[in-house]
């Protein structure tokens, strides 16, 4: 379902929630932070959410106000007050050219040499 692209480096703990994307100052990538929250397919409460195993899904194996077991998952724009209890937050990693952009700069270096005056 949705993978954790931090479960293996860095978990980016220096990047707090309240913002919504920032470097980690850690690791140098871009982080994202996204918010899910599991509802009950059925009744469509907001359950307590958690990352399982890599997955999110609701802290309860039911639901507390129908009994159903199936949710669903759903990403959050704005987070408020509301919703902070239930949400999770998820740390993206975006991918920006970093690499490439150091190697072009390496580059130009090489190929720029110190300009020699003509010796005559
Ligand atoms: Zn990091
Ligand atoms: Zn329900």
């Amino acid at each position: 379902m949705f993978k954790l692209p931090w479960q293996k480096s860095c978990s980016h703990e220096k990047n707090t929630p309240n913002i919504s994307a920032g470097y980690c100052p850690d690791c140098g990538e871009y982080v994202q932070n996204k918010w899910f929250i599991t509802r009950c397919a059925c009744c469509n409460i907001k359950q307590k959410t958690i990352v399982k195993n890599g997955k999110i899904i609701s802290d309860t194996k039911f639901c507390r106000n129908c009994g159903s077991n199936s949710f669903v998952v759903e990403e959050l724009n704005n987070l408020d007050i509301v919703n902070i209890n239930y949400a999770v937050v998820l740390k993206q990693v975006v991918e920006i050219r970093k690499q490439s952009f150091i190697q072009t700069w390496i580059e130009e270096n090489t190929f720029a040499p110190i300009k020699l005056l003509p010796s005559y």
